[in-house]
């Protein structure tokens, strides 16, 4: 069996984290090292390293999830937009090998950041 990833450490409840959000396939939490107050990462909980290896039933499920946790994200912070990124891979900067969607909070104010 191969080494657990970060986030099913997370998952899991290994590593402590602030978790946003829970279901039978996906998992939500509060990143770490944020870009704004409330960034939030969106992961399924099977460890798929990237989105192109995710059944596409499972890419829905995270999405229309993803979709909610923003319009929360956006409630709960002083955005007005959200930023939805995934880094696909190592060379597109992604660090942890279980594919993961951003949700980075936005105002007018400062830019967009991710
Ligand atoms: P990537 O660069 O792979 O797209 O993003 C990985 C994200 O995971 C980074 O934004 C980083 O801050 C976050 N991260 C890495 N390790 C941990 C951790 O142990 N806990 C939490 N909550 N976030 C983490």
């Amino acid at each position: 069996m191969s080494e657990k990833t970060i986030f099913e450490k997370i998952i899991e409840g290994e590593i402590p984290s602030y978790t946003v959000y829970e279901d039978e396939t996906t998992y939500a939490f509060l990143d770490a090292n944020p870009l704004a107050p409330g960034h939030t990462l969106v992961v399924p909980k099977e460890p798929y390293e990237r989105l192109n290896d995710m059944p596409p039933e499972l890419v829905g499920d995270v999405f229309s999830t993803a979709g909610e946790i923003a319009d929360a994200v956006e409630a709960a912070t002083d955005a007005t937009a959200t930023t939805l990124a995934i880094n696909n891979g190592e060379d597109a900067g992604q660090e942890v090998p279980h594919a993961h969607l951003h949700i980075v909070p936005q105002t007018a104010e400062d830019g967009p950041k991710s």
